[in-house]
């Protein structure tokens, strides 16, 4: 420990890159004078070595008198590192601006939301997120280009803003510039036509001549061949030169299909790292970050219910927090769970992401009606069950497509003409705008189909 912190200190190493490279290193064994380290991930192995070995070493020989070698080896196996709890968003935000001139951020397109600091490490996003570390701690050096990859609303906007102000920290002279690959087109666009007097040459200066090019989003360029032509250009002047660039899209290079084969082969030059939906843990450590960045107070339980039942993308589960808090200023209420599910009512269906089948159809309308999938299936034939037993007929023809014959067989071996009988049924009595009955399968439509 002693060793670690002094390094930090002597050598001004800041706390993300302190948490995430040093923090982690364990002694494995010493043996004559060789002390041999052990790193969690072998992807970064090589990273460490070259970045820290030389200052871990004479960090040992300053602290402890002795001479050594300093040697790594990869952890098998290594339990997740818990989150480390971070400082207030607003803090954050106004110490980088004290220090980076707001103009340089504004120059290079950057959210001063979007940090390193504001960003929430996860199993799902600790690779990409040492990677953009690294590429911010020596850009041009290591990893050219950075290719980021992964679904929407998973944090890799985040991550690339993250690594400009990193850089523009460190080094308030380098030009950095973050940009959408759509107005990498547009501009390009303006350019040819002389548009907004813009011309080829100012194009090529504004992204030929940064340090750091961010270019966001980039599957908006496949398929326009003149922007690609361009910006392999671009891509080229810029690596020739050593200077780094960073791409992100929704596919790895290989699955993107109209992308130009001398474009792929370049995207791949360097390091690809994906982003994968959070899990539960990074879901709660999200949500409570943010709850404590914008100074909220809510109850465990609410953080539960929205971790546990919005799991596809971070912009949706911060979303769901704006909502709720929202809601509640409006109608004066406290934040509770019923208040959470009242606000969430339109995005979270208990069935999220099931398949709709005749099975989820028939547990879906029991549930409504408080009887049992049993009862729909039996011969039973009292009014609160064949009415409902009639409705998972007609919804298992109009959503699921269940021929006539297989719906028969799902609800205890019925016969063709029966649920024929039962579809007409339920369909005569929309035609006699029955509202009850429409609202009733408005309902079980959601459950069964949230989108
Ligand atoms: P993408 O570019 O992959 O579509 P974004 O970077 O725009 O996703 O992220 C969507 C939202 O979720 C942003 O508000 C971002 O700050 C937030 N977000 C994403 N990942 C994280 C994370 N790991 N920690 C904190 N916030 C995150
Ligand atoms: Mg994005």
């Amino acid at each position: 420990d002693e060793i670690l912190l002094n390094l930090k200190e002597e050598h001004e190493i800041t706390d993300v890159s302190f948490k995430t490279w040093l923090l982690p290193l364990k002694v494995h064994s010493i043996n004559g004078d060789t002390v041999t380290v052990t790193v969690p991930d072998v992807e970064f192995l090589g990273y460490i070595r070259k970045k820290y070995g030389f200052l871990l070493k004479i960090t040992i020989e300053e602290v402890t008198g002795f001479e050594c070698n300093v040697d790594f080896v990869v952890e098998n196996q290594v339990p997740q590192e818990e989150v480390p709890k971070a400082q207030t968003g607003n803090t954050l935000i106004n110490n980088a601006l004290n220090t980076v001139s707001q103009s340089a951020i504004i120059n290079a397109n950057l959210n001063p939301k979007y940090t390193f600091d504001t960003f929430v490490v996860g199993a799902n996003n600790n690779l990409a997120h040492a990677a953009s570390l690294a590429v911010a701690e020596s850009p041009g050096e290591i990893y050219n280009p950075l290719f980021i990859y992964g679904g929407v609303g998973l944090g890799k906007t985040h991550l690339m803003h993250s690594i400009g102000h990193f850089i523009l920290k460190n080094n308030p002279n380098a030009k950095v510039l973050y940009v959408t690959s759509e107005k990498f087109t547009n501009e390009l666009i303006d350019a040819i036509r002389n548009k907004n007097n813009f011309s080829p040459t100012e194009f090529r200066d504004k992204y030929r001549t940064n340090d750091v090019l961010l270019i966001d989003d980039i599957q908006f360029i496949i398929g326009k061949e003149s922007t690609q032509e361009e910006f392999f250009h671009t891509f080229n002047a810029l690596y020739e030169s050593k200077k780094q660039i960073i791409i992100s899209s929704d596919k790895p290079p290989k699955e993107i299909e109209t992308l130009e084969e001398r474009l792929r082969s370049r995207f791949e030059w360097g390091l690809t790292v994906d982003i994968q939906s959070p899990d539960y843990e990074t879901r709660m450590a999200i949500l409570r970050k943010k709850e404590e960045m914008e100074g909220y107070n809510i109850d465990n339980e609410v953080i539960k219910y929205i971790a546990t039942n919005i799991k596809s993308n971070i912009r949706e589960l911060e979303g769901a927090l704006t909502k709720i808090v929202a809601l509640s200023r409006l109608d004066n209420k406290e934040i509770t769970v019923e208040l959470a599910e009242e606000a969430l009512k339109d995005i979270i269906s208990p069935n999220d992401k099931r398949e709709v089948t005749p099975e989820l159809v028939i547990q879906v309308v029991a549930d409504h009606y408080g009887i049992t999938p049993l009862d729909i299936c039996s011969q039973k034939r009292n009014k609160e069950i064949v009415y409902p037993r009639q409705i998972v007929m007609y919804l298992c023809r109009e959503i699921v497509g269940t021929p006539l014959q297989m719906i028969g067989k799902y609800l205890g071996g019925r016969d063709h003409t029966t649920i024929i009988h039962g579809i007409e049924k339920i369909k005569a009595d929309i035609g006699k705008n029955d509202s009850n009955l429409i609202n009733t399968l408005d309902i079980l439509k959601k459950k069964l189909s949230p989108q």
